[in-house]
């Protein structure tokens, strides 16, 4: 249930709903607003009476979330979420680019990839040192040693991380280098790991698995959100239909219907959501044009190289014009990039 504060509620009356949400076995979420404090009570929805808590003072309205998801819900925060990394703004007026290669190589790889994304305009690095490939014989990533190269290559550059948690036991380390952690389309219920990821308090980048519903996604936002972490940053990352032209099925008509339903910042990974080069770019442009809080471009400086997903990945110089094109895009959508 919900319990939307009246405007210039003291925090007295704030306590005393609390206190009355626990006392019915409420799990309790709070969302402060500019105006409103919102409290999200996740528990024994039907044994209440929204008049109760509207008799309360300072209560301005109260009633029962239908939807599946609580705290995902758009009306739990209806304001939007804007979740902040090193200075960046993600879900606020910037659409935020980070990119670079699928998997972190070596050292030389990583410091000229951050070197390339960072003239271009990214705001942050990616590229994965646990990968889930589809082949246990395919390239598995550098681990440790990965991550403490893409940490120093961003610090250089002044961007932040992002990279792959594929399982609990990997949460500790990642924390210590990586300034967004990823769960990836294989991972989107491990609820395991999600339910860990509430715990922390850094911000999740949560794919859409590749035969997941957008409802399946949200539902996987609110494992991570009621565990007290609301920092999450969904992302479309294409899905499996029976189009075999395409690696998956880029669904652009996410964006937009998640950001119907969400508060939380919606992202998008046309990289892998068509899995071809040449295709990356026009379906990045649609992905801004839809409302796309974020993007994330593989970005290669030697694509017929790389230890994966090369034949995905943007050469240099393609990602440079790609940029150019997004900001007359987001600036059409009244955005900035
Ligand atoms: C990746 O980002 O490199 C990746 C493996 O993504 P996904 O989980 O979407 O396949
Ligand atoms: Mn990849």
């Amino acid at each position: 249930m919900l319990v939307v504060m009246q405007a210039g509620a003291t925090e007295t009356q704030v306590e005393r709903v609390i206190d009355k949400l626990v006392m019915m076995g409420f799990t309790v979420h709070r969302s402060t607003g500019v105006t409103h404090t919102v409290l999200g009570g996740v528990g024994p929805q039907e044994q209440f009476d929204p008049r109760e808590f509207e008799a309360l003072d300072g209560v301005k309205e109260c009633h029962p979330i239908v939807s599946p998801y609580k705290l995902a819900n758009k009306s739990f925060r209806p304001q939007g979420t804007e979740i902040t990394v090193r200075g960046v703004r993600i879900g606020g007026p910037e659409v935020v680019v980070m990119a670079g290669p699928c998997s972190i190589e070596n050292r030389d790889q990583i410091e000229l990839s951050a070197e390339i994304v960072a003239k271009a305009g990214a705001k942050g690095i990616r590229g994965g040192a646990f990968k889930p490939r589809s082949s246990p014989y395919s390239f598995q990533g550098l681990g440790e040693e990965g991550l403490k190269m893409i940490r120093a290559a961003a610090d250089r550059q002044g961007l932040f991380v992002v990279s792959e948690v594929m399982e609990k036991s990997q949460i500790g380390v990642m924390c210590e280098y990586s300034d967004v952690l990823q769960v990836g389309a294989r991972n989107m219920q491990n609820f395991n790991l999600l339910r860990e990821l509430g715990t922390i308090r850094k911000p999740i980048l949560l794919k859409r698995g590749i035969a997941a519903t957008i409802e399946e996604l949200l539902l996987s936002a609110e494992y991570i959100m009621s565990g007290g972490n609301y920092d999450v940053i969904l992302c479309e990352r294409g899905i499996r239909t029976f189009e075999t032209a395409t690696r998956n099925t880029f669904d652009v008509s996410a964006i937009p219907v998640l950001h119907g339903l969400t508060h939380l910042p919606v992202a998008a990974d046309p990289s892998h959501g068509v899995g071809k080069r040449n295709l990356v770019a026009p379906m990045a442009r649609a992905a801004v044009a839809a409302g796309t809080d974020m993007l994330l471009i593989e970005v290669h400086h030697d694509p017929d190289h790389a230890l994966s997903d090369g034949a995905q990945s943007l050469f240099p110089e393609q990602f440079v014009e790609l940029m150019e094109q997004l900001r007359g895009i987001a600036k059409a959508v009244g955005r900035g990039l």
